[in-house]
């Protein structure tokens, strides 16, 4: 009943450039697992974890009905980076930089790309993913929002919480915490004070909405529900999580659908209007078969999936 399907993706993300995972069917619909290929099997079991409550358990009641997404700026030329914002139809940007293949200058031209096409009404927020050290992020963080006429909040310019801090007191912008964002029984309150103004949470890798929210609570922080670029199934998990935090000021960035070349399901959970709804359950993986991952990779994923619950046992 496990499917393993690997779907291209339109541009490199994370090194990668086929995104590959398991749907897993049980009593209530479908689950996703698909840990990145540098997760070790200890570090995928929250993976598991979160999609087995999709499959096995569901979600938690929604409070809201629908979402507000960003539309993701990869790095491209700015002519293409404003063609895919404007095209977008989302009032908010997320924009990579600080690319290995990317200088500040051509990252402020993507970012005033963006801009323009989304007009002054329009919300732009960069993703370091680590890059920086703390001056070079300072620098880089002030340029920026000139180009941009002003940014959202930047999103983890630096590794560690500490060197979050050091930034923060430094710039004006807000500083969004990603990769520091752990687990629940962290001292994440303690943790993240004073290194940033908001919390980014994914469902996979904290081991499922439930998890999720707890996550919420005990860091204290707006939050930001993003994907890590799943299919529509583990999308979905996603927008359940949005839908079931108490509070939601900042659009989610869970428009990635568009960042793959193909789905496993025939109702791709893609933005309208710059809105995705609030499922109840996974669509069904009906098309999936498209997308069926060769013999040897089926085998790899099956076999991961297998360490990963004996690990869970
Ligand atoms: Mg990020």
């Amino acid at each position: 009943m496990d499917f393993v399907y690997a779907i291209p993706l339109h541009n490199r993300f994370r090194g990668i450039t086929v995104r590959e995972g398991v749907l897993l069917r049980g009593q209530t619909g479908w689950g996703e697992f698909c840990p990145f290929g540098d997760y070790s099997d200890s570090e995928s079991v929250p993976w598991l974890a979160a999609a087995l409550e999709a499959a096995e358990r569901g979600w938690p009641e929604p409070v809201r009905d629908r979402i507000e997404v960003n539309t993701t700026i990869p790095v491209v030329a700015p002519e293409r980076a404003y063609e895919l914002a404007a095209e977008s139809g989302c009032r908010t940007a997320k924009v990579k930089v600080a690319d290995p293949r990317s200088s500040v200058a051509e990252d402020c031209d993507r970012v005033a790309a963006v801009r323009d096409a989304l007009g002054a009404g329009g919300a732009i927020r960069v993703d370091a993913n680590m890059a920086w050290d703390v001056d070079t992020a300072v620098k880089a963080i002030g340029e920026l929002d000139r180009a941009a006429g002003g940014l959202e909040y930047v999103e983890q310019p630096c590794v560690s919480l500490a060197e979050l801090a050091a930034v923060r007191r430094r710039v004006t912008v807000r500083i969004a915490a990603d990769e520091s964002i752990r687990r629940a029984e962290d001292p994440l309150r303690v943790a993240v004070a004073g290194a940033a103004d908001i919390a980014v949470l994914k469902v996979a890798p904290l081991g499922g909405v439930r998890r999720a929210l707890e996550v919420a609570e005990a860091c204290g922080l707006p939050c930001v529900v993003s994907s890590a670029v799943e299919t529509s199934v583990g999308l979905a998990a996603g927008l359940a999580l949005a839908g079931a935090l108490p509070s939601l000021d900042f659009a989610c960035g869970l428009g990635t659908r568009s960042l793959l070349t193909g789905d496993v399901t025939a109702d791709s959970l893609s933005p309208v209007d710059g809105y995705l709804p609030v499922p109840r359950t996974a669509p069904e993986p009906g098309l999936a078969a498209r997308f069926a991952a060769d013999d040897a990779t089926r085998e790899a994923w099956l076999d991961r999936l297998a360490r990963v619950r004996a690990l869970t046992a």
